[in-house]
């Protein structure tokens, strides 16, 4: 048989532990026996990281961008045990998925992967949700303040052009606490390109929430900039048959928990962080849920929203078979492969891609998964719990039959 070609290399970043294991298997078995694969690889395993001063992070972001689309493994943000753990390391260095995102800009798509046997939490969903978070200010880039007597709290910004505003905060009779937050125009508006497009791209309706009725001023511009930036992108959507929507915060949730799913919910930077643990946990499994971050210029970079999964990997160190699942991981594959074939005009990489998803689902709905899911499985079928290998197995022969 001959193999899938492609004409433009994926940008491929290695990573660590349990996920880089599991990145060899699925590269070796589900994909390089059909496709001709091409990557640009970079090793943003911890110690290569290290020795090249992290420059490896930063060259892999700035080929992303060249080439336009990425696929990344899980990765080690070392933190004080892991310095002791790794005595090598001459600096603790940053997240590499901070870094990448600081290079490459854009905003980040988390989407559960659903299969009919692990129920929901909440009954009435039937499609995944995705949350789209704003990356990029509020109360991450916040500065807080500690006073202990009474006085008086002010607001002052000096422009460039000698212009001052100033408004007070708040009087106080007493102890206080302050904070002040920020956010920029410009990245306001490409989180709502970033959105637009992908609800586009996925032809599902986005949601927008805020809570403009308590913050006039500040959220009030997200949602300005949301209702501006709309009108560029409204035609698409109706030709598509897709609605912008924008509603509070408080009646988002209300509105998320008796939906059916199947919308993008783009949310502030807080609310983002909060609101796609609960949809995550509430859909079942982290080791299900994609995550891929999308530029204003449409790059892309595809991964596994969990992480290295450090605790199967001591156990895969000292010879055990763990049972780790590989879903999320090959899911940002086949989603990186797949834009690749679109945007290079492959229709047979595209497909290739649609079915190796294919063959997860075949396999996890003949009752063959990895323990994580085995544990919440509600079906009347007999279900087998089986080990990393065995299920990537289990895929290849699935997918060799497709
Ligand atoms: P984690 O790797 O996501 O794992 C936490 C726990 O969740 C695991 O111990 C496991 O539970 C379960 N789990 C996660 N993924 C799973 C999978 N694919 N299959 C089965 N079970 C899975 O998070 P962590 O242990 O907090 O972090 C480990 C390392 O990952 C850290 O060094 C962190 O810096 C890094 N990290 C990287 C990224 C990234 O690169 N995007 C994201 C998050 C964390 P049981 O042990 O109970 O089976
Ligand atoms: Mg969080």
């Amino acid at each position: 048989m001959e193999k899938i070609k492609m004409t433009t290399p994926l940008v491929e970043m290695d990573g660590d532990e349990m996920t880089r294991i599991i990145w060899t298997m699925v590269k070796d078995k589900l994909i390089c026996p059909y496709v001709d694969l091409k990557t640009e690889y970079y090793d943003l395993g911890l110690l290569h990281r290290n020795e090249t001063k992290d420059q490896v992070t930063v060259d892999s972001a700035k080929a992303a961008l060249k080439y336009g689309v990425a696929v990344k493994c899980a990765t080690i943000t070392p933190n004080k045990q892991r310095m002791e753990e790794y005595p090598e390391l001459t600096e603790q260095w940053k997240s590499p998925n901070g870094t990448i995102r600081s290079i490459m800009g854009g905003t980040v798509f988390r989407t559960p992967i659903t299969v009919d046997f692990i129920k929901p939490t909440v009954r009435t969903w039937k499609k995944p949700i995705t949350i789209a978070r704003h990356a990029y200010g509020d109360v991450y880039k916040a500065v807080d303040l500690k006073t202990d007597e009474p006085g008086e709290c002010f607001l002052t910004f000096k422009g460039e052009s000698g212009e001052e505003k100033t408004i007070s905060v708040q009087k106080v009779k007493g102890p206080a606490v302050w904070l002040a937050q920020h956010n920029l125009d410009d990245s306001i508006r490409s989180f709502a390109h970033a959105c637009f497009m992908y609800a586009i791209d996925q032809k599902q309706d986005l949601w927008f929430s805020s809570k403009d009725t308590i913050s006039k001023i500040y959220d009030g511009e997200f949602k300005a900039v949301f209702e501006e930036v709309f009108e560029e992108y409204k035609d698409r959507f109706e030709e598509l048959g897709i609605t912008y929507f924008y509603t509070l915060i408080d009646d988002a949730i209300a509105r998320t928990i008796r939906s059916e799913g199947g919308y993008i919910w783009a949310c502030k930077n807080y609310d983002g962080d909060v609101m796609s643990d609960m949809i995550s946990t509430a859909f079942g499994s982290l080791a299900m849920m994609t995550s891929v971050l999308v530029t204003p210029n449409g790059e892309y970079e595809y991964e596994a929203a969990h992480g290295t999964v450090t605790r199967h990997y001591y156990r895969y160190l000292k010879g055990e078979k763990t049972s780790t699942n590989p879903v999320a991981t090959i899911f940002a594959w086949s989603g990186a492969l797949r834009k690749r074939g679109e945007l290079d005009g492959l229709a047979d990489l595209m497909s290739f891609a649609d079915d190796l998803e294919k063959a997860v689902f075949d396999t996890l709905y003949a009752g063959v998964m990895t323990g994580d899911l085995a544990r919440i499985a509600e079906t009347d079928q007999e279900v087998e719990a089986v080990t990393t290998e065995e299920f990537i197995d289990v895929i290849a022969q699935r997918l060799a039959e497709r």
